[in-house]
């Protein structure tokens, strides 16, 4: 057995999964939530290992504690407790490597990497192109690095599967001294789950990673899309942060800036409430009410009309995307679809594709509709293009990669 812990960690909150990558299955997963607050909140979930093979696991039990959990330290040693008293044990499946989502690694970091001091320094000072995020990966490093002192712990960041963006992807036609001072440019995000899609689906494929066209559609909560040429990221939508490119649930995705200039002015708006606007307000939500792709479906069957135009939106920023990345690879051997709404809304899929006969897409209507769980192939056999559909696993993906960190 060769046990990994993949740990995400929020400000307030911190998600864990520990895998034996022997059999790539889950053996624990579980949530601390509302740190700094007296009403914490810890869920763990135990998985019943197959017996033989490397079988999907199931569901064995899930427990929920409340208490008070007033920092990150506090919470690592809840969660040690929950795997002591619901397993499993850690002594019998310690961790040989601990894995930590970063979210932003600059253009400083393109691989996973051993988390020194150093590393830890340079997370830090990158806090400044990710003021919400990297301070809260850091405080689960710090915590984490106390509850599991004699192991490597690695860092898999979000940002450096696109750090093979050619100049001309990443590059804004902003002021170069500017922009340099500021560092303002594409680093792109959703990197680990786009790099996992492209190799599930060259392997599925059977074919060489290094020899396909790909476009792949991450459609979550947040969303982006990008062009993998042989395995590289060569282009993607999401940019200096993740707000621009897609319509996603609560962000807006591109829109003209000069629209805030606009704002600012006439509507007399702040820096923080134009944030607010496009980050939290905006996307679905702002649409139509809410940030959840069904409850927009179910409007369109009621005949909500917020709900059509909303779709119609986002599909129609899809279908732009696409366009763009078949140009920009000169076509594509393969489209993934992946994440919550890529892949569980056929509708959607569906609708990103419709246009695209000419370029040799072909979705087969019955293949798009059947509920099914695993990768799958959901275009026609005549299609030139193969259209999947495949489920991401960003805690498996995190945990190879510190895998092949902690033994190279
Ligand atoms: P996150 O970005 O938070 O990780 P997910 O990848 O879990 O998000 O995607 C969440 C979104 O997936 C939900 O907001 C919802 O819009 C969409 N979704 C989930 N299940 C379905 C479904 N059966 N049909 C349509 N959309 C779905």
């Amino acid at each position: 057995m060769t046990p990994v812990l993949v740990i995400n960690s929020g400000s307030s909150s911190f998600k864990y999964q520990l895998l034996d990558m022997d059999t790539a299955s889950t053996l624990a997963s579980g949530l601390v939530e509302r740190i700094g607050a007296p009403d914490g909140v810890a869920s763990h979930t135990v998985y019943a290992q197959p017996t033989d093979g490397p079988a999907p696991t199931f569901l064995d039990a899930t427990r929920s504690r409340e208490l008070p959990i007033p920092d990150h330290t506090a919470g690592f040693q809840v969660m040690l407790d929950a795997f002591a008293s619901d397993g499993p044990s850690l002594t019998e499946h310690a961790p040989i490597a601990v894995g930590h989502r970063v979210v932003h690694g600059g253009a400083r970091f393109f691989e996973p990497t051993l988390i020194t001091p150093l590393v830890e320094i340079n997370i830090d000072e990158l806090s400044v192109l990710a003021p919400l995020h990297n301070p809260a990966n850091l405080a689960g490093i710090v915590a984490a690095k106390k509850a599991f002192p004699d192991v490597p712990h690695v860092a898999v960041f979000d940002t450096a599967y696109h750090q093979t963006l050619p100049p001309a992807a990443y590059t804004y036609a902003i002021d170069r001294e500017v922009a340099a001072a500021h560092r303002i440019r594409r680093y792109g995000f959703h990197g680990t789950s786009h790099k996992f899609v492209a190799e599930e689906a060259a392997a599925f494929l059977g074919r060489p990673l290094d020899e396909l066209k790909q476009i792949v559609f991450h459609l979550g909560n947040g969303a982006s899309v990008t062009a993998v040429d042989g395995g590289r990221s060569v282009d993607t939508s999401m940019g200096f942060t993740p707000l621009e490119g897609l319509v996603m649930g609560t962000r807006s995705g591109d829109i003209d800036p000069a629209a805030l200039f606009h704002l600012a002015r006439r509507a007399g708006m702040s820096i923080d409430e134009l944030d607010d606007l496009l980050n939290k307000r905006s996307g679905l939500l702002g649409l139509a009410g809410s940030n959840d792709l069904r409850d927009i479906q179910a409007g369109i069957e009621r005949g909500d009309e917020d709900a059509r135009l909303a779709f119609d939106v986002y599909v129609h920023r899809l279908r732009a995307y696409a366009g763009a990345y078949l140009a920009q690879l000169g076509g594509a051997d393969v489209i993934s679809f992946t994440a919550g709404v890529g892949e569980n809304a056929p509708l959607v899929r569906a609708a990103a594709l419709e246009t695209l006969g000419f370029a040799g897409v072909q979705i087969d209507p019955e293949r798009n509709e059947a509920r099914a769980r695993g990768i799958r192939i959901i275009s026609t056999d005549a299609s030139t293009v193969t259209v999947l559909v495949v489920p991401t696993d960003e805690e498996l993906e995190i945990a190879r990669q510190t895998l092949s960190v902690a033994r190279p």
